[in-house]
């Protein structure tokens, strides 16, 4: 299979993800914007803002969060799941919390794992699911829920793909745990930022015990010396070297500034990326070799993913690159890298199937009128050349 980067454009016109700057909001209340942005969230949520703790990251609410699962188990079981299709930092975050990550395969034709896939994955050691929709397809947490808790597992709802502040208030806001994250390429894209819910408040007490832990335990190891990052022309290389472990739990008064900024223009963002996906799609023929991929409706907008003939793939990327768009085809499976490869305990053929045929564009509520004209313009020349 082909593991070249996508070639970026030598003339960038529409980047994957660079929201414009928004002013700072003014913050009404006299505590401040981590006060309010808790105030908030609880409010999206219908959680308590005591049950919101706000981070640095989603990795760092990640391992939080399972900290926690794992105190209040009591030390007996250490496997967690996560999708082996999806992001690293997931994998990274059960690292960081001393636990073992186990990879579970993507439903069939599915960037996200179904039932089947994440109960494959379970052992009677398994402490926790992380239940994490992937690239635009939802998962079923009832059924999901229905057989953890019959089986004494807790399910983590992480919603780092999939909370935008409106849409469906429960992202988030089921299982045992919520996370949530405002980092770059989420829906609420502010660069940094995070948040562990505590949907099951008996593990209130066990988050504060572990945030006050983590916390120490990160301060004193302190940040990593900076070493700048090689260049990569292999997707899978690039995935060896994972990025920086986190350096602090907690969310600083200016990222949650950021955060509420952007939560105010989230539902017009959410529309405006819709609108452009319907029009994207209009521009693909349903039964030619570039076709849109489905996308439910219910999730917020973060690309337009197409499927694509993979011995093409490349060529498409470059094409579209010589039009200034940028492209992307998350995610790689994390088992054929040597870092994540240990992490697998089946073959995930789904997964491996699916990562070759997906080309992602640019999709984000933010793109101007040019921005949106270029990428409808380049998607043309798309079905000229196939
Ligand atoms: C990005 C992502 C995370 C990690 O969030 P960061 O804030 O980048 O650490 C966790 N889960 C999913 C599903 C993600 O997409």
């Amino acid at each position: 299979v082909d593991t070249r980067y996508n070639p970026h454009p030598r003339r960038l016109v529409v980047p994957l993800c660079q929201p414009p700057a928004l002013g700072t909001v003014a913050v009404a209340g006299r505590l401040g914007a981590l006060a309010e942005l808790r105030a908030e969230l609880g409010r999206c949520l219908g959680r308590a803002s005591e049950r919101v703790v706000l981070t640095s990251s989603g990795r760092a609410a990640l391992c939080l969060g399972l900290r926690a699962l794992r105190l209040r188990d009591g030390g007996a079981r250490d496997e967690v799941v996560v999708p082996g299709f999806g992001c690293p930092q997931l994998v990274e975050a059960v690292i960081d919390a001393g636990l073992a990550p186990v990879l579970c395969d993507a439903g069939p034709d599915c960037s996200s794992p179904d039932l089947a896939a994440f109960t494959a994955s379970c052992t009677p050691r398994t402490l926790a699911i992380v239940a994490a929709p992937v690239l635009g397809a939802t998962i079923d947490h009832a059924g999901l829920e229905r057989w953890a808790s019959l089986h004494g597992v807790a399910v983590v709802d992480d919603a780092a793909q999939a909370f935008c502040g409106t849409l469906d208030a429960s992202f988030g806001a089921r299982g045992a745990l919520g996370v949530l994250s405002f980092g770059r390429h989420k829906p609420i894209c502010a660069g940094a930022g995070a948040a562990l819910v505590i949907n099951d408040p008996e593990l209130s007490d066990a988050v504060a015990r572990m945030a006050v832990e983590l916390e120490q335990t990160w301060r004193e190891r302190g940040a990593p010396p900076a070493a700048p990052r090689p260049w990569f022309s292999d997707v899978g290389t690039a995935l060896e070297h994972p990025p920086a472990a986190p350096v602090r739990l907690h969310m600083t008064e200016e990222e949650a500034r950021v955060v509420l900024a952007r939560l105010a223009v989230a539902n017009t963002e959410v529309v405006a990326a819709n609108r452009l996906a319907n029009q994207l799609a209009g521009r693909l023929c349903p039964h030619g070799s570039v076709r849109p991929r489905p996308h439910d409706a219910g999730l917020p907008r973060l690309f337009f993913a197409m499927e694509v003939d993979p011995s093409r793939r490349h060529a498409l990327a470059t094409r579209l690159a010589d039009a200034g768009v940028e492209t992307s085809w998350l995610y790689y499976p994390l088992h054929r890298t040597r870092r994540y490869a240990p992490h697998a305990r089946t073959p995930l053929v789904h997964a491996d199937s699916l990562w070759p045929r997906i080309l992602l564009l640019p999709c984000r509520g933010w793109l101007s009128a040019n921005e949106r004209d270029v990428l409808l313009g380049a998607l043309d020349t798309l079905e000229v050349a196939s």
